[in-house]
């Protein structure tokens, strides 16, 4: 095989599946929701494949009913002003608008920053873009970066900085203070944030998700990635899409027509119908998550893991040193095999010489049937 992935290995939520599965574990670990997407959304799919007109090539960029979508769920909820036309692109999920927004964005022998631990396919994309990345970790318990070490990271090489907020892994919602020095930096460096959303709507309790291309002089520097997996629990469908000003969009629109040139049709009108949800359909789905949330709380609560409630997304990161000592990956084999429970271990998530910060944690999914929650309940509390 080609150098470029010469060091890539099996993705993790696919080593994690098959062991849960040759062990009968409850699986905790990939964020992969076991009910499924809402029936209204499934019809509209249904409908569009027999309309007898939308299973052929979709247009490239996307279909005009999902980029207008995008452009009045932007201009609803964070008074965005987007242009449907040049200022979207329809992607197949976030994966592809984010390895299209790097490979349209970066230069090889550029430089990207990466705050860790981060979503395990941003540094694959960087290297097969020729860049370096150049990692920013953020500090348990609180997970919060080190403004200092922020600041090192930027030099005159660095082209882009990958955002993820609400934060998968640890459940951070970036405060518009933590965002405002990423922008300060990103202005006097000349640099574009790659913003991936994909869990706006995941925010729990008193957390309020900001989208860093609102603050002032971000706009024209911020390409946004996000995807309809998450907000309406179809994370098979892989319809994402990329919005921002038209002069950054233009680099992500060529990596896009020569990467997909055009996502799955029939879909894309179930999405547009799904993103223009009333705001019940929002509120009813955060507050089903602070639910599911609360029962992994308590879960975990009886187990001896400690934790701090997240912020955001559908994941908990939990302290294990109490109850193991040993590396986080020597605990999730211990947990699928002992216990009966799947987690994920964030080793992969870290850079080599980082990965000691996150030696005490793995990673827990809630999106998951309340009664497989309260089984969790049950099979932690044999750790103590
Ligand atoms: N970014 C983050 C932070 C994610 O958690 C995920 C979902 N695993 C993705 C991107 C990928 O989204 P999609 O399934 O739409 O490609
Ligand atoms: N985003 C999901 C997670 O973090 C999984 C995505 C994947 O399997 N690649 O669990």
């Amino acid at each position: 095989f080609a150098q470029r992935v010469e060091t890539f290995g099996t993705t993790i939520f696919t080593e994690i599946n098959v062991l849960a599965q040759q062990y009968n574990a409850l699986n905790l670990g990939q964020g992969k929701p076991d009910f499924d997407t809402p029936a209204d959304i499934v019809a509209e799919l249904v409908k569009a494949a027999q309309s007898g007109q939308l299973n052929q090539y979709a247009p490239g960029p996307g279909v005009a009913s999902l980029r207008h979508a995008v452009a009045n769920h932007a201009a609803r909820f964070y008074g965005l002003d987007i242009d449907p036309d040049q200022g979207v692109i329809v992607t197949a999920g976030a994966t592809e608008g984010l390895l299209s927004c790097v490979l349209g964005l970066v230069n090889p022998g550029d430089e990207v920053i990466v705050i860790e631990p981060f979503y395990d396919s941003y540094v694959p994309n960087i290297l097969m873009a020729g860049a370096t990345p150049v990692f920013v970790p953020l500090h348990p318990p609180t997970w919060t970066f080190d403004p200092a070490e922020l600041r090192a990271a930027f030099s005159a090489r660095t082209r882009v900085l990958i955002l993820n907020s609400p934060h998968n892994p640890t459940g951070r919602v970036f405060t518009r203070e933590e965002l405002s020095l990423i922008a300060d930096l990103c202005i006097e460096h000349d640099v574009i944030v790659i913003n991936d959303e994909v869990y706006e709507h995941l925010t729990l309790g008193d957390a309020r998700y900001i989208p860093i291309a609102t603050l002032p002089g971000m706009f024209e520097r911020t390409v946004t990635v996000s995807s309809s997996g998450k907000t309406f629990s179809a994370t098979g469908w892989k319809i994402g899409w990329a919005y921002g000003h038209p002069a950054v969009l233009e680099g992500v629109a060529r990596a896009h027509q020569f990467t997909i040139f055009a996502v799955h049709h029939p879909t894309q009108e179930a999405v547009a119908y799904a993103l223009n949800q009333s705001d019940q359909y929002y509120d009813e789905f955060r507050s089903m998550y602070e639910g599911k949330m609360r029962l992994l709380m308590d879960a975990l609560d009886g187990s001896g893991l400690k934790y701090r409630a997240p912020e955001g997304t559908y994941f908990i990161m939990a302290d294990f040193s109490d109850v193991f000592k040993g590396m986080p990956r020597d605990f999730t084999h211990h947990l699928i095999k002992e216990i009966g429970v799947a987690c994920i271990p964030p080793e992969s998530m870290y850079s080599r010489d980082h990965v000691h910060i996150g030696r005490d944690y793995v990673r827990f999914s809630f999106c998951k049937s309340d009664e497989a929650l309260l089984q969790a309940k049950k099979l932690l509390g044999k750790l103590r």
